[in-house]
């Protein structure tokens, strides 16, 4: 029997928002490709006006095909709303920079995806905005950090490269006492394995361009929060930076969104067999899953999250950068490829990222390599991941 979750959830995914009477009763979404929308007479275009964010006004703000999809990340995060923007870039800048303003101090955990990075550590210091960064691991160290002018909280729980976890209750619990908005970075989790309002942080961020949206066609974000925090964003920074998402990208992830379940499930169950086989091969020094015993944080994980995705890092056992490559060079089935959360499997090597010219090397090591388990069969992709391996 399905449970009131899977009925919620199927709810969510194949008709909330979707008001079929409105457009001849068409299963699917009509994608209203219009800039701007007639009013009947001055006194409802006044009143458009007087309240965009409840009106079709302009799709810079409200749009109808985008506003189902807003609705739908709205309930899959137990938010009351969200916006949805071009990019998981814009929603981060936008959700960050709408609550913070000059001489505010704001504090982001350790290596963050590499754009919220530069928001962070380059664009807000031209704006008089403070940072320090912290591990992440301990809320003490946190706690430490906060001063008197500390007003936001950036997390990543986990990050996408090195995993690292967060307690999520304990971070909400410590803003709520100094009053410090907190941001979330669920794009790891997904909506399906964590969902951040539950535990208290303020705004949860998603990139779409991953698992939302799924097929690797779309670039998109979203902001979810209470409905006078999505309000203060909307006639802020949504509109004023305009990084609008097109109607067509919002029917895309519509779509996407139908088999967000399955797809989900599927990755979560094959990249762990991936990652098993991974841990037992001898060219392999560790393997980084945080549903995998071995890890760090693996019990915390296990409390706050209901399941991992298909993405994960190991070290392999290699001298040098060439050998690595080479081993990446050998895969067949792996695209070699950045980003993730879409249908085919992916595989990003540090090694690229060393000894670049006038660069310092990054944090991370060369034998460091990072994959992506999509949907293709776990065996194809491990048979492809033990031939590669023997080169070493
Ligand atoms: C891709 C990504 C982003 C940025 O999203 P875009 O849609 O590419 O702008 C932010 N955070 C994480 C963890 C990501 O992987």
């Amino acid at each position: 029997m399905a449970t009131k979750k899977h009925v919620e959830l199927s709810e969510i995914l194949n008709h909330l928002g979707e008001e079929r009477s409105q457009y001849f009763n068409a299963v699917s979404p009509p994608i209203i490709q219009t800039s701007n929308f007639a009013f009947r007479d001055t006194a409802s275009f006044r009143g458009a006006f007087l309240d965009e964010r409840a009106h079709h006004l302009y799709s810079r703000g409200n749009n109808p095909t985008t506003e189902i999809l807003r609705k739908k990340i709205a309930a899959l995060e137990k938010t009351e709303d969200a916006l949805v923007f071009g990019s998981g870039a814009a929603a981060m800048a936008c959700g960050v920079i709408a609550n913070v303003r000059s001489g505010d101090h704001i504090i982001c955990v350790q290596n963050p995806y590499s754009w919220t990075y530069k928001l962070v550590s380059q664009l807000l210091p031209r704006f008089d905005v403070a940072h320090t960064f912290v591990a992440g691991d301990s809320v003490e160290e946190i706690e430490r950090t906060l001063t008197s002018k500390t007003r936001f909280l950036i997390l990543e729980s986990p990050n996408s490269i090195t995993f690292k976890l967060q307690d999520l209750s304990a971070c909400a619990e410590l803003c709520k006492r100094h009053q410090v908005i907190s941001l979330i970075d669920n794009s790891y989790a997904s909506p399906l394995f964590q969902n951040p309002a539950d535990f208290g942080i303020d705004i949860v961020m998603h990139t779409c361009s991953k698992y939302l949206n799924g097929h690797s066609d779309v670039v998109a974000g979203v902001l979810c929060g209470k409905k006078t925090m999505m309000d203060k964003i909307f006639l802020s920074e949504f509109m004023t930076l305009g990084s609008v998402l097109a109607p067509h990208d919002a029917a895309l992830i519509i779509r996407g969104l139908r088999t967000l379940e399955i797809r989900m499930q599927r990755m979560s169950d094959s990249a762990l067999r991936v990652a098993k086989f991974l841990q037992g091969h001898p060219k392999v020094e560790q393997v980084i899953h945080p549903f995998l015993k071995s890890f760090a944080q693996y019990q915390l994980a296990r409390t706050q999250m209901r399941g991992c995705g298909g993405l994960f890092s190991f070290l392999v056992k290699a001298n040098n950068k060439d050998q690595v490559n080479a081993m990446v060079d050998r895969l067949k089935t792996f695209l070699l490829a950045v980003s993730w959360g879409g249908h085919e499997s992916l595989v990003l090597p540090f090694s690229i990222f060393h000894d670049i010219p006038g660069q310092p090397d990054p944090v991370y090591p060369f034998n460091l390599v990072r994959i992506y388990v999509g949907l293709e069969d776990p065996q194809y992709l491990i048979a492809d991941l033990a031939q590669a391996l023997e080169i070493l």
